[in-house]
């Protein structure tokens, strides 16, 4: 007889952002005239800019004619882009990183929830809380346990300290979803450091990476001397260049990056997660690719830095909002992402259900992030410029 993989048994009741929308949508059908401003799920507003335009008709049309048609795309990206993503995001900062080092994906939600296939069942995690939830769902789906939570919360600046108890496979994300908090170049040295001292891996999550304005601030992990040996890197075109929809990201894997099985033979990760991938994916469409390379253009990163200062003024915006209500915040600065103190009295989903009905803005609760974000809200800055001003007129109403 057929039986589920117990495992799906452990996990919370359902995905945070199925659940906010549920309680949206309640609220919709009861009150129909009213207009929800929607600050809660991190999805892009703006249109896609004109040289990714420019990339998509161009391969259109090229699948139209039979000498440039192109059948199933290469597991590991279409060199054309591998190059242009190691010159702009890496060799243009000093990095240097190789295209076969590159693994062009349709996006880091897939990547962040996969990589752990590459990982023994019983290694030990650090994971960061409140958390991006995809990192410890896709783990306890694969069926590990042995997580230690690191707090992230007022007390440490919202940064996390190191494990108490060695960890093998560490998750970070920096700038930080949901706290928008980022990490300067010392405090990121400490996590390589440990990692190389610990043989842990790194699993950083720069989805945010092109929203730092800070000088000091590094934008790939590989900026650190030996992170090459210990981390994995993760980026999505999604928040950058206004890809949630059209899908298309990217994971780097240095070839210096090994790591033993139990008889103590080492391997390559990167060849590891190849095997992995072309097993289990036939790659991304080369008509978003060609998207994809308009965006890393000189032109198209200019477009995009200009959309990606729009909602880091949105975020601004917002934070001007929360700070008049009495309430403290972080974030907003190098992140579209405003992580919010609850006002006394309220939990986390308390506050939700106030804001939607009192001032009609939906937002996340800080709880669904895990449990260091109780007593916690995010609210983003994707959005309509009308809107955003129009939220923060509505938030007075929580005086
Ligand atoms: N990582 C973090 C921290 C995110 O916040 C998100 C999206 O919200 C993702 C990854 C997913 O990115 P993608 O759209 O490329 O799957």
């Amino acid at each position: 007889m057929i039986r589920i993989n117990e495992n799906f048994n452990a996990l919370q009741g359902s995905y945070l952002f199925y659940e906010t929308g549920k309680r949206v949508k309640e609220f919709q059908q009861k009150n129909p005239d009213i207009r929800v401003i929607k600050l809660g799920i991190g999805d892009v507003t703006e249109p896609l800019s004109p040289s990714i335009i420019a990339g998509l008709k161009e391969a259109v049309s090229e699948m139209g004619v039979r000498e440039t048609f192109q059948g199933y795309p290469p597991y590991e990206g279409y060199e054309f882009l591998r190059n242009i993503i190691c010159e702009t995001d890496f060799r243009a900062r000093g990095i240097n990183i190789s295209p076969g080092e590159i693994f062009v994906s349709t996006g880091a939600k897939e990547d962040t929830a996969n990589i752990q296939e590459l990982f023994s069942g019983d290694i030990k995690l650090a994971i960061t809380d409140p958390v991006y939830p995809v990192y410890v769902d896709s783990n306890i789906m694969a069926g590990r346990n042995k997580i230690e939570y690191l707090p992230c919360n007022a007390e440490s600046n919202f940064l996390p300290g190191l494990p108490s108890e060695d960890a093998d496979l560490i998750y970070l994300c920096f700038p930080n979803n949901p706290t928008g908090q980022a990490i300067d170049r010392a405090g990121l040295k400490k996590w390589v450091d440990y990692a190389r001292q610990k043989k842990a891996v790194i699993l950083f999550d720069a989805a945010y990476e092109s929203y730092i304005r800070e000088e000091g601030i590094p934008h790939s992990i590989y900026e650190i001397d030996g992170a090459e040996e210990v981390a994995i890197e993760f980026r999505s075109l999604s928040k950058a260049a206004g890809f949630t929809g059209t899908r298309c990201s990217y994971t780097v894997i240095p070839d210096k990056l090994m790591a033993p099985d139990k008889s103590g033979v080492r391997h390559s990760l990167n060849k590891l997660w190849l095997r992995r991938q072309s097993t289990k994916s036939n790659g991304v469409a080369y008509i978003i690719q060609k998207g994809a390379y308009g965006y890393f253009t000189e032109k198209g990163r200019l477009e995009n830095m200009k959309i990606v200062d729009y909602y880091l003024e949105n975020a601004s915006i917002i934070g001007r909002g929360i700070a008049a209500l009495g309430l403290n915040y972080c974030g907003g600065v190098n992140s579209p992402y405003i992580w919010c103190s609850v006002p006394e009295g309220l939990n986390s989903w308390q506050f939700f259900d106030e804001l939607l009905s009192r001032c009609n803005i939906a937002g996340t609760p800080g709880s669904g992030f895990g449990s260091c974000g109780e007593g916690y809200f995010r609210l983003t800055g994707f959005g309509k410029r009308q809107d955003i001003n129009e939220a923060v007129e509505r938030l007075v109403k929580f005086k």
